[in-house]
């Protein structure tokens, strides 16, 4: 097959199998409300969950910050891009989350290859929860070590995956909370399961961090479990764009020798640092956003359930309703739009096969007229039992 057959190809089964994506040019898609050609919508889809993105503090630090160093970094952190205000940074996070060293990375994605990719060798074994994101299941296929799946959040089948023989190290990857479903990980039961087989923890916290655990410091702060490997985004909760690897000493000298990631990558810019550091100062301060993400929360619970929706077990910011059926899901986001409602359907390979979803995401920007909105257009569009 040539590279145009291939390609014609691939592009035709994902039309056939509804699954075909496509950008749209949204104007203020971190907003409350979004405008796409022309009209306002009710932003269900942004991950912005403290409405950070938009705080007028963090836009000044960034301004500032740009004015202070420039827009560039200027290279990678083992040339010339790390700066005094990396360094604080990683500081300041590594001290507030309890950890000896953390380390920037420019995107959270980067962040999970580049941990996967330096740790892993021959023989080790890499033990994913099933519904890891993208992101950690493709660094581990694409290291040299096995990939095993464990069951959904099962600390048992996790248990048993790790007894079994095995010449390397053992890796446990899991998410705090579930970027598509919105449950949380039972972090020490898992934890357990992979110390008592003598393997590490690694979890990505990119939807706790900043909106659940004391401070905002996230779900594993919040149930008392302290990760070998703590992975947190500045995309989500925070605002901004980077993540860090929160980790022990010689694990992060580790990191700065082998993490192909940050070697051979320019540095995120120091303004950016600097917003995600007036990004921290409103998540440490953000007692009443948290507050008001979960006013907003339980009130589409109550008002879903109400309507006869089966809700999943999320009590976070990410409420899926699952739909099945791809083509269904698709037509649904468009009668939600119709009706001013703005959110996201996903589909496989995103999430399992048959498990076509809209997921919803609360802000701490929404009103509670917004929910009311949001829930007066699932009454409408619900398929008549
Ligand atoms: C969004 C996300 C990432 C990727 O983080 P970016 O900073 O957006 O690259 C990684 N892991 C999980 C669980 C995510 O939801």
């Amino acid at each position: 097959m040539t590279w145009c057959e291939r390609i014609t190809q691939g592009l035709q089964s994902r039309q056939q199998a509804d699954a075909y994506r496509r950008r749209r040019a949204i104007i203020g898609g971190n907003g409350r409300c979004l405008r796409y050609r022309g009209r306002q919508y009710l932003n269900f889809s942004s991950n912005d969950y403290l409405g950070l993105a938009r705080d007028p503090n963090i836009i000044a630090a960034w301004g500032r910050g740009a004015s202070a160093h420039g827009v560039g970094s200027g290279g990678s952190g083992h040339v010339a891009g790390y700066s005094e205000v990396h360094q604080a940074l990683e500081q300041r996070l590594a001290g507030w989350l309890g950890y000896e060293r953390a380390l920037l990375f420019n995107a959270g994605y980067a962040a999970n290859q580049g941990l996967v990719a330096a740790l892993v060798e021959k023989g080790d074994m890499v033990l994913a929860d099933r519904l890891s994101h993208a992101s950690l299941l493709e660094a581990a296929l694409l290291s040299p070590g096995q990939l095993r799946r464990f069951h959904h959040n099962d600390p048992d089948s996790l248990r048993r995956l790790a007894q079994t023989e095995c010449s390397g190290n053992r890796l446990a990857i899991t998410e705090g909370i579930f970027s598509m479903d919105g449950d949380s990980a039972p972090l020490v039961d898992l934890q357990r399961g992979i110390t008592d087989a003598g393997g590490w923890l690694l979890v990505d916290d990119a939807h706790g961090f900043g909106v659940v655990g004391e401070q905002g410091r996230g779900s594993a702060w919040r149930q008392g479990c302290h990760p070998d490997l703590l992975v947190v985004t500045f995309g989500k909760a925070a605002g901004v764009a980077g993540a860090a690897v929160l980790c022990a000493e010689p694990v992060a000298e580790y990191l700065l020798q082998y993490a192909r990631h940050l070697i051979y990558s320019t540095a995120m810019p120091p303004a950016q640092a600097c917003a995600i550091n007036a990004s921290l100062d409103a998540i440490i301060g953000g007692d009443e956003l948290r507050a008001q993400l979960g006013r907003n929360i339980a009130r589409f619970r109550t008002g879903a359930a109400d309507l006869g929706y089966r809700l999943a077990p999320s009590a976070s910011a990410i409420q899926p309703l699952l739909v099945g059926d791809n083509l269904r899901a698709l037509e649904l986001t468009e009668s939600l739009r119709e009706r001013g409602c703005w959110l996201t359907a996903i589909r496989p390979p995103t999430v399992p096969a048959g498990s076509a979803r809209l997921r919803i995401t609360l802000t701490a920007a929404h009103q509670s007229a917004d929910i009311d909105k949001l829930l007066e257009a699932l009454d409408a569009v619900r398929r008549p039992a």
